[in-house]
């Protein structure tokens, strides 16, 4: 019942040309009708508008990879959900392990940016994952519940229907380390019975966890046949049509 999505983050990457030609084969190849996988990409915020243009009619949506959580105004260098929403964005990737370990952004952070996104009426695609050291120390689920409860603190269980979580272990996000998929249903199993425990079990069957940390096409489908896995965040596979595809072709 969960449908897949399959989202590409384009981190701090891309020329506005070859964003371009990227959005472009991506949208001739995923038809407009696909009811079996949503599909998004997230490129940088420079080239939202031409990458936004290119894949409008298509089967491809796009979003943000990150916002600010105060409406537009003297906050030099922020974006607003307003202005995503302008541009006729519709989704923001939330509490990335980057911003979190690079850029410092804490749970409170990140709940202000999920609580301003879900009223702009944005998905929101929060990120959650533990560090290598964490799951070495048995803090796994310890460092999720964390996450969970701080990134979502008076999060209305109404929301749901804009949320998705991305579980992402940091220590297999760009450095060729996959979960197996044993780790990631697990870890997604944590995941959905949090939901269950905290709101609902409707909730929690509905709210689609993708799993994301060096998604590749030949481990795409075995991530994706786990019970719990609904559809994969992709960082540096998605910067190339030929990798992104058949990724998004193994969640069908
Ligand atoms: P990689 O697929 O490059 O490991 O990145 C994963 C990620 O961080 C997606 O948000």
């Amino acid at each position: 019942m969960r449908r897949f999505l399959v989202a590409g983050n384009w981190k701090m990457n891309t020329t506005k040309e070859s964003g371009a030609q990227l959005a472009q084969a991506l949208a001739s190849e995923v038809p407009s009708e696909n009811p079996a996988v949503e599909v998004l990409v997230c490129p940088p915020f420079p080239y939202l508008t031409t990458i936004g243009d290119i894949v409008t009619g298509s089967g491809v949506g796009y979003g943000a990879q990150n916002c600010y959580h105060e409406a537009p105004g003297a906050f030099t260098g922020e974006t607003a959900t307003e202005m995503l929403t302008d541009i006729g964005c519709r989704s923001v990737i939330l509490g990335h392990s980057e911003r979190r370990h690079v850029l410092k952004e804490t749970d409170a952070d990140i709940n202000l940016k999920v609580k301003k996104a879900l009223e702009a009426g944005l998905q929101v695609i929060l990120c959650v994952g533990e560090l290598q050291s964490e799951r070495e120390s048995d803090q796994t689920e310890a460092v999720l519940n964390t996450q969970m409860t701080g990134g979502l603190a008076g999060v209305d269980g109404a929301a749901f229907g804009q949320i998705v979580i991305a579980y992402e272990p940091v220590w297999a996000i760009g450095t060729g380390l996959t979960a197996s998929p044993e780790q990631a249903e697990a870890a997604h199993l944590y995941l959905r019975n949090w939901l269950k425990d905290q709101y609902s079990a409707e909730i929690a069957d509905a709210t689609r966890i993708l799993y994301g940390g060096s998604v590749k096409p030949d481990n795409a489908k075995e991530l994706l046949s786990q019970e719990n896995v609904d559809g994969a965040l992709v960082g540096g596979a998605s910067l190339k049509a030929e990798l992104f595809i058949p990724i998004i072709q193994a969640a069908v």
